[in-house]
């Protein structure tokens, strides 16, 4: 069951206790970034509140962010994700710089990829608002395993998010706790280079094919 509230004006985060979603208001349309897991029904919270066409935006292609998908009917994507969607979705290019706006925001498409190929964060420098999808956490799982996830690319683009990190108060994550300070870019780094180094322990995870390896501030599951 997914839970709706609204953060700021015209920005409302969804909820079902597992991943979230953010959907923002304005005059004529509503812009939705992330659509949950299938069983969500992320569409039904949506049109709960407002009954605007519905502009959607993926931060990357993992199913508890793509799942939702098939009652939009269209999203924007990156190309470097579009493998990793069913059929039946019509999927439009999503790339560095392109710009969506609606109910006063401004969000600027950031490439990010490493959490997957297409992973990208959507940032309003107006109201130093960061939306980094999987790929900022407080504390983790980050999820680093499996074939489309790529570490080095990782820890390339969390320095890429670093030298934004002074133009961002507020970033609000896809799991787990929100919102958080900017200070977890360098930290989700620092952890994921000791990681790529062999200095964290892993202990095998009770039930998926990864290991958890927990560094000072962020667990990443690895292979
Ligand atoms: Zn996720």
């Amino acid at each position: 069951m997914t839970e709706t509230a609204l953060f700021t004006d015209n920005f409302y985060i969804l909820d079902d206790g597992r991943v979230r979603q953010f959907l923002v208001t304005g005059e004529e349309d509503a812009l939705l970034i992330d659509t949950g897991f299938e069983d969500s029904h992320v569409c039904e919270a949506v049109r709960k509140i407002t009954d605007l066409p519905v502009k959607v935006i993926l931060t990357h292609g993992d199913r508890d962010h793509a799942g939702g998908l098939k009652d939009f009917g269209e999203c924007y994507l990156h190309k470097g994700d579009w493998h990793l969607i069913q059929d039946g979705v019509r999927l439009k290019p999503l790339s560095e710089g392109d710009v969506f706006e609606c109910g006063g925001y401004r969000f600027e498409t950031i490439e990010i990829p490493g959490h997957t190929y297409g992973s990208v964060a959507f940032f309003d420098r107006e109201k130093r608002l960061l939306l980094p999808g999987d790929s900022v956490q407080k504390a983790g799982p980050i999820y680093m395993f499996g074939e489309h996830r790529n570490l080095e690319l990782y820890i390339r683009s969390q320095k890429k998010l670093l030298s934004l990190a002074d133009q961002a108060d507020t970033i609000i994550p896809c799991h787990h706790e929100y919102p958080i300070g900017p200070e977890y870019i360098g930290r989700n780094l620092e952890d994921a280079e000791a990681l790529k180094n062999g200095e964290l322990k892993g202990e095998k995870h009770p039930v998926m094919p990864c290991f958890s390896c927990k560094g000072k501030w962020t667990e990443f599951y690895y292979e």
